[in-house]
């Protein structure tokens, strides 16, 4: 009897295929459907993909190597991340190039990531021509890779550090998962980059709810903010299949806090020591008179989405319902409305004696 061999199953890898966010497929009508509440994207976020999969093992992310299933079906950041040829995602960005203000590339832990990225940072630059974000894999790179990225046409990057400080980063990302990266490498990435690529060019990654306390996540920001980088935050919500599937999402009004804070260090409206804390390290005085305060809670802006900005938003990139299901918001994708607010005010306990 011949043996017959099937051919093994195809499957996708950079540079040639790329994953993308459901929004981003929607945006480009690769799939069908609307956001909740009409909300809309601005940013084609898109991920490097490999067969084998991303070498770190996070606690909270769902494309922990430790994890069951092929890499391509595991989710990221609450939604599915379908894949395409790179050919088309070209060709697809450019019929709906108008909706979009960046592009923002993903690298994960990959021998290959550093090469791939650059490779598709030319190649979006030369052929579709919007801003290019990297949010970059510290792991796999060392700091001077930092400027090649920029040559290559980068306009801005961001690290993930995602925890607020080294003993947490460990637990979650470190030698508490045997997962590969370190504190250290990740803050120092973050410096070179605030140094190649200037002021307010730079991003920091940052989740709220993870077993720190406001006073830390703050400091952290602050820390960020005096690099000349911002944070991009977001709002801790188990990911299924993760190892913190259960764990409970952030509380909704320790991220109000937190995303107050964030919003006045970032556009050097306060600063982290004039802010005052309780003994459980709760912010308890923003460092701002009551009646600004009150303003900027009702202009609604420190409750959206913090991203690389495009289009003359402060985040293109705003992530519909990244964090949060849309039952209960926590990043806001478009401007809050008069009834947001007054829920953004309870969940502050603004107003209460
Ligand atoms: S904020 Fe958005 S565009 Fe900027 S690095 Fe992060 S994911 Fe990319």
């Amino acid at each position: 009897m011949p043996v017959i061999n099937n051919p093994p199953p195809f499957r996708p890898s950079s540079p040639d295929h790329l994953q993308m966010s459901l929004a981003a497929a929607m945006t480009l009508k690769l799939k069908e459907g609307l956001f909740y509440r009409q909300a809309r994207l601005y940013c084609l976020n898109l991920l490097l993909t490999y067969p084998d999969g991303c070498r770190g093992n996070c606690s909270y992310c769902g494309l922990q190597k430790s994890r069951d299933g092929s890499f391509t079906e595991k989710s990221f950041i609450r939604v599915s991340w379908p894949t395409y040829d790179l050919e088309t995602i070209i060709q697809k960005t450019l019929e709906n190039r108008h909706r979009l203000h960046r592009i923002c590339l993903s690298m994960i832990t990959h021998p290959r990531a550093l090469e791939d990225t650059l490779m598709l940072i030319r190649r979006f630059r030369e052929e579709v021509g919007l801003p290019i974000s990297v949010l970059m894999n510290p792991t796999s790179m060392q700091t001077a890779d930092v400027a090649a990225l920029k040559q290559a046409g980068a306009q801005m990057a961001a690290v993930a550090l995602d925890l607020a400080d080294e003993a947490l980063f460990d637990r979650h990302r470190g030698a508490g998962t045997g997962g590969p990266h370190r504190f250290d490498h990740y803050w120092a990435l973050l410096t070179a980059t605030a140094e190649v690529f200037g002021k307010n060019k730079a991003g920091c990654h940052l989740i709220c709810g993870l077993g720190e306390r406001e006073e830390d996540l703050v400091q952290r920001i602050q820390a960020v903010r005096d690099l000349g980088a911002r944070t991009h935050l977001f709002s801790f919500y188990p990911e299924k299949g993760s190892r913190l599937a259960e764990a409970p999402a952030c509380p909704e009004g320790q991220f109000r806090r937190v995303q107050l804070a964030r919003f006045l260090i970032d556009n050097d409206l306060s600063h982290s020591r004039v802010m005052a804390f309780d003994p459980e390290g709760r912010i308890r005085d923003f460092g701002l008179p009551p009646e600004d305060l009150e303003q900027w809670i009702a202009s609604g802006r420190p409750f959206m989405t913090s991203g690389c900005p495009g289009g003359g938003m402060e985040a293109a990139c705003n992530r519909p319902f990244g964090d949060g299901p849309p039952s209960a918001i926590r990043s806001f994708p478009f401007q809050p409305e008069e009834e947001d607010l007054d829920r953004i005010k309870e969940q502050l306990g603004w107003g209460a004696p």
